[in-house]
């Protein structure tokens, strides 16, 4: 089965439709979100729409998770926010549709699905909001979920570790296609579809296949200057806006 894994669109519309159209021309069987659809960027409503009709929905449910900040637009805690997503916060709850606000309100925090284990910020915490960024913090994540693949977002910054088979070797994955080693696990940092954070401003996200063996990391060019003048011209923070073309 081939998954495509979002995560951290942040209410950007033209880097979600970008990757969608990536991941279709690509080809895939189910699409799975880590979270943080809404946040920041200036179309929460219209990307909430739009993951909610695209996202794999069977005997499992829908596979997306909540992050923090559809937790916080939805009534959760924004207080250990910046000012300036916590202004955010405000915009996007005045500019979703109560169903959309109700909806990211009942998110799961964690999802799996045979070899996959899907949430949006630590596997040991979820509810937490902790970042998994270090070694460390890779290898204690690890002992929290059995499956093989794990699957994380939150930070905005890609990256991929395995564990090998006895569990002794953790090591850093560097290339942007995996090929996955049937008895070693791996921990994968999706990176951010909406505002990308490792300096390299394109959209990003996985493809993951499993018949293939295969975990693949997608950039992909939006339409930046778009994006950015929408959010100025919503009243948002400027910082915002200007942060897209950085990747920072
Ligand atoms: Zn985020």
């Amino acid at each position: 089965m081939r998954v495509a894994i979002l995560s951290d669109i942040h209410g950007n519309l033209e880097a979600l439709e970008a990757v969608l159209a990536d991941a279709r021309e690509l080809g895939y069987d189910r699409l799975v979100c880590l979270g943080d659809i809404v946040g920041y960027g200036a179309d929460p409503e219209e990307c909430v729409l739009r993951i909610r009709e695209s996202a794999w929905s069977d005997e499992i449910g829908l596979v997306v998770v909540q992050g923090n900040h559809d937790a916080a637009v939805a009534g959760g805690d924004d207080r250990y926010f910046n000012p300036d997503a916590r202004r955010a916060v405000g915009w996007t709850r005045d500019n979703l549709s109560p169903q959309s606000i109700e909806w990211l309100g009942r998110l799961p925090l964690e999802k799996r699905f045979e070899s996959m284990y899907f949430v949006h910020s630590s596997p040991f915490e979820p509810a937490e909001w902790n970042y998994v960024t270090t070694m460390n913090e890779a290898w204690a994540a690890f002992q929290y979920f059995p499956e093989q693949l794990g699957f994380i977002g939150h930070s905005h910054v890609p990256f991929s570790v395995s564990l090998d088979a006895d569990q002794t070797r953790i090591q850093v994955e560097p290339d942007d296609e995996i090929h996955l080693h049937p008895g070693s696990r791996y921990l994968t940092n999706v990176g951010s579809v909406g505002q990308p954070r490792d300096s390299d401003p394109r959209a990003c996200y996985i493809i993951c296949d499993d018949a293939l063996g295969l975990i693949e990391r997608r950039r992909v060019e939006y339409d930046i200057e778009s994006a950015a003048e929408k959010i100025r011209t919503a009243g948002l923070p400027a910082f915002l806006a200007d942060r897209l073309s950085k990747g920072r």
